[in-house]
C-alpha cells in the first residue's frame, strides 16, 4: 500500500519565494504519485507563521487553485520550531510519513525520493543531512559547525549538520506529541524518540529570494536553546568548578597558618586571606549541589517520555 505523505513547510513573511517552491513541489509531488511511492492523497501543507507581508493570501489562492495545497494559520508569529511543530502535529492526523523543509527550497527537494525509498525500507526517521556547506558563507559554515561540535562535547545527541528536514512516519509524531517542552529544539527531540532511523545527504543551495529570517541574533537565541533545554553538563561544570575551588582553598587556608606559625605575615593577613578563600570556595561548591537538584527539577519539570515501545510482541499474530 502506497503512504499518505505531507510535506510541511513552515513560512513567515515568504511571499517572494511561495509560489516558485509550489510550482516545484507540484512537480515532484505528481511524479511521486505517478511512480506509485505515494498516494495521490498527498498533500503540501504551509504553516503561515503569523507572517506580515501576502504569504497567507498566497497559502489561500494555491489552495483554491489546486487542493495539492493545504494551509495553517498561526494566530501570531510564533517562531519557526514551533510552526513546524504545529504544522507537523496537524500533519500526522492525516498522513502516513510526514516530511518538513523551509520554504525557500535551500534544501533539495530531490532528496525526497531516496527519503521515501528509506522510509519503505523500515527507516522511521529518515534525517536529511548537508553534504557540504559550500554555498554558506565562510561565518556561517563556522558559527553552525562549532555549534554541532559543542553540543557533542555537552552530550547532546544530534546528527551533524542535520537540520529540520526529515522524513518521520505517523508513530514517530505521535511519539513527539508526548514531548510537551516549550523551549523547543525538535532536532534535539528526534534523536531521543529513537526508531529505526536513517540520512539522506543532499547539497543546500543558496536561499534563491528573500531574506534570511534567522538573522545573527535569532541564530545565537537558537542555539542557547538547545543547550540549555538539552544539556545539564553546564551545571555539572560548575560543580567541578566549586570542588576544585573548595579543594585549593583548603591547601591556601593550610599554607597561610604555616606562613602565620613561622611569623613572616602582617595582621589581620591570615584571618583575610583565609576567609576570602573558604567563603569563596564554599560557595562554589555549595552553588554547584544546588545547581544539580536545580537540573534534576528541571528534567522532571520537562517531563518527556521515559520510552517508546518499539515493538511488542504480545500485539503480534502471525
Ligand atoms: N520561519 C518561520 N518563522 C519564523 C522564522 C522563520 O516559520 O519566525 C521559517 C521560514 O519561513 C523558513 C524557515 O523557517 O521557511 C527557515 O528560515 P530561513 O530560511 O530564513 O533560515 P536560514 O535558512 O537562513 O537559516
Ligand atoms: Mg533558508
Amino acid at each position: 500500500m502506497v503512504k499518505i505523505l505531507y510535506v510541511v513547510i513552515p513560512c513567515y513573511n515568504e511571499e517572494e519565494v511561495i509560489c516558485e517552491t509550489a510550482r516545484q513541489l507540484e512537480i515532484k509531488m505528481k511524479d511521486l504519485v505517478r511512480k506509485k511511492k505515494i498516494s495521490s492523497k498527498s498533500k503540501v501543507m504551509f504553516v503561515n507563521d503569523g507572517s506580515k507581508d501576502s504569504t497567507w493570501e498566497k497559502i489561500q489562492e494555491l489552495h483554491q487553485k489546486n487542493k495539492l495545497f493545504t494551509g495553517l494559520c498561526l494566530s501570531r508569529n510564533k517562531g519557526h520550531q514551533n510552526a513546524l511543530l504545529a504544522g507537523l502535529l496537524t500533519a500526522k492526523n492525516y498522513a502516513d510519513i510526514v516530511i518538513s523543509m523551509d520554504a525557500d527550497l535551500q534544501d533539495d527537494i530531490n532528496a525526497i525520493d531516496e527519503m521515501i525509498e528509506k522510509n519503505s525500507l523500515g527507516a522511521e526517521i529518515v534525517y536529511g543531512v548537508r553534504s557540504s556547506r559550500k554555498k554558506d558563507s565562510f561565518f556561517k559554515r563556522f558559527t553552525a559547525e562549532s555549534f554541532y561540535k559543542i553540543m557533542k562535547f555537552l552530550g547532546v545527541d544530534i546528527i551533524f549538520n542535520h537540520a529540520d528536514y526529515r522524513l518521520t512516519s505517523k508513530r514517530v509524531l505521535d511519539a513527539l506529541e508526548g514531548y510537551e517542552e516549550v523551549n523547543l529544539f525538535l532536532r534535539g527531540i528526534f534523536p531521543l524518540i529513537g526508531y529505526p532511523s536513517s540520512v539522506v545527504t543532499y547539497e543546500r543551495h543558496e536561499r534563491f529570494a528573500g531574506e534570511s529570517k534567522y538573522p545573527l541574533k535569532k541564530m545565537l537565541h537558537f542555539a542557547w536553546d538547545g543547550v540549555t533545554s538539552f544539556s545539564v553538563r553546564p551545571i555539572r561544570l560548575i560543580l567541578n568548578l566549586g570542588i576544585l575551588i573548595f579543594v585549593i582553598s583548603l591547601l591556601v587556608t593550610i599554607y597561610c597558618i604555616v606562613v602565620k606559625l613561622f611569623g613572616y605575615t602582617v595582621d589581620g593577613w591570615t584571618f583575610l586571606a583565609c576567609s576570602v578563600w573558604l567563603v569563596g570556595g564554599v560557595t562554589m561548591l555549595s552553588l554547584g549541589v544546588v545547581g544539580e537538584y536545580i537540573g534534576k527539577i528541571y528534567s522532571e519539570v520537562k517531563a518527556r517520555p521515559r520510552y517508546h515501545i518499539a515493538r511488542n510482541l504480545e500485539e503480534e499474530h502471525d
